[in-house]
């Protein structure tokens, strides 16, 4: 009898701590970093010039402890470069890790830490190969960390806030800079010194980090992560493919000269609406006529690269990139060549993603 009443006590002990545990358990957050400016150091705290890539992720980690009450964060870091230096190989690197990490069920949410210069190609990147739902966000900074109000330490902090929100799920990859959510699909960096160099210029804004909340104002618009047809499975490389740009007086070396060393697909970066002028038009069409495929994009950041308006892309066997920078049209031809060479299936993965 004795016994059996300090089983039932124990028991009740349990049933009491159990919850108490559970109700602690804060959620796991990784942090990969990949260099940058975010982990720059500069010579003074006023100077402007820095070296990017210089402080590890313990140490970017260790200087936001306030992010500690919001997760538990673990580092790693995948590669540390400025994001200049950023090739097709480290992105199958980085988007393996995440897939493995996100693929676990104690791991909440992902933050990438990045240099901003191809940031967006990155997240777009990730945002067609990663098979989860769970939050994905990359964040960097314009200042280096030694910087007079370095940017660095409040983004981290928010993109970690971001993540752990329940309402970031589904959102598909998404860059937190300067208290904004911009989508993986629309992020473009468009000034070159400002802290408020991330616009999402075709859509807006996914929302804005207020009081370490996100405040969502709209969903993504293009299919994204789970919803991708595309993935990194088994891939050691992606179809090479070039970008040439369009000014007034160009020649056609360079789409000739592509075509000569065994490009396999082309994005033009034209003029007004993606327009090449008459030589390149003819050796774009000799591409096509080669089996390369070729998309037009435009040089003008902002508005859609329409098909049948100066040209019609069906007589050419064109493409058409709609709202994809030059740069994320790039990516999404190396990932729409791994499953097709027909113009039209691709103009359906340029209006879809
Ligand atoms: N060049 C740097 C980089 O992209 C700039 C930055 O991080 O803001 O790595």
């Amino acid at each position: 009898m004795q016994m059996k009443r300090k089983t039932i006590i124990i028991i009740c002990l349990m049933g009491l701590l159990i919850p108490a545990t559970i109700a602690q358990q804060k959620p796991l957050v990784y942090i990969l970093a990949t260099g940058g400016t975010i982990a720059g150091v500069g010579a003074s705290e006023t100077s402007s010039g820095y070296n990017a890539g210089v402080v590890s992720v313990d140490k970017i980690i260790t200087s936001v402890p306030e992010m500690l009450k919001l997760a538990e964060i673990k580092g790693e870091q995948v590669v540390n470069v400025p994001s200049q230096d950023i090739t097709v190989n480290d992105w199958l690197i980085i988007a393996g890790r995440v897939n493995e990490l996100l693929a676990r069920q104690d791991v909440t949410a992902v933050v990438i830490t990045h240099g901003t210069d191809t940031m967006e190609e990155t997240a777009y990147f990730l945002n067609l190969v990663i098979k989860s739902d769970k939050p994905v966000i990359l964040v960097g900074s314009m200042r280096p960390s030694t910087a007079l109000s370095a940017d660095g330490p409040m983004n981290v902090y928010d993109a970690v806030a971001v993540a752990v929100d329940s309402s970031s799920v589904g959102k598909g990859v998404m860059i937190v800079m300067d208290d904004k959510i911009c989508s993986a699909d629309d992020a473009l960096k468009m000034m070159t010194t400002s802290l408020e160099t991330f616009h999402c210029p075709n859509y807006g804004y996914l929302g804005y980090v207020y009081d370490s909340k996100p405040i969502y104002t709209r969903n993504p618009v293009k299919k994204h992560t789970i919803h991708s047809e595309f993935s990194i499975e088994d891939m050691v490389a992606l179809p090479r493919v070039d970008i040439v740009y369009g000014y007034a007086g160009v020649d056609s070396l360079f789409v000739t000269t592509a075509v000569d060393n065994g490009v396999k697909g082309i994005v033009y970066a034209g003029v007004g609406n993606g327009n090449p002028n008459t030589q390149n038009l003819n050796a774009l069409a000799r591409a096509v006529k080669k089996g390369i495929p070729v998309v037009r994009a435009a040089r003008t950041p902002i508005g859609p690269i329409t098909q049948y308006d100066e040209l019609n892309d069906d007589k050419y066997g064109f493409s058409a990139s709609w709202f994809k920078s030059p740069e994320k049209a790039r990516i999404l031809l190396m990932f729409a060549l791994t499953k097709t060479k027909d113009y039209k299936e691709m103009q359906r993965m340029f209006l879809e993603y």
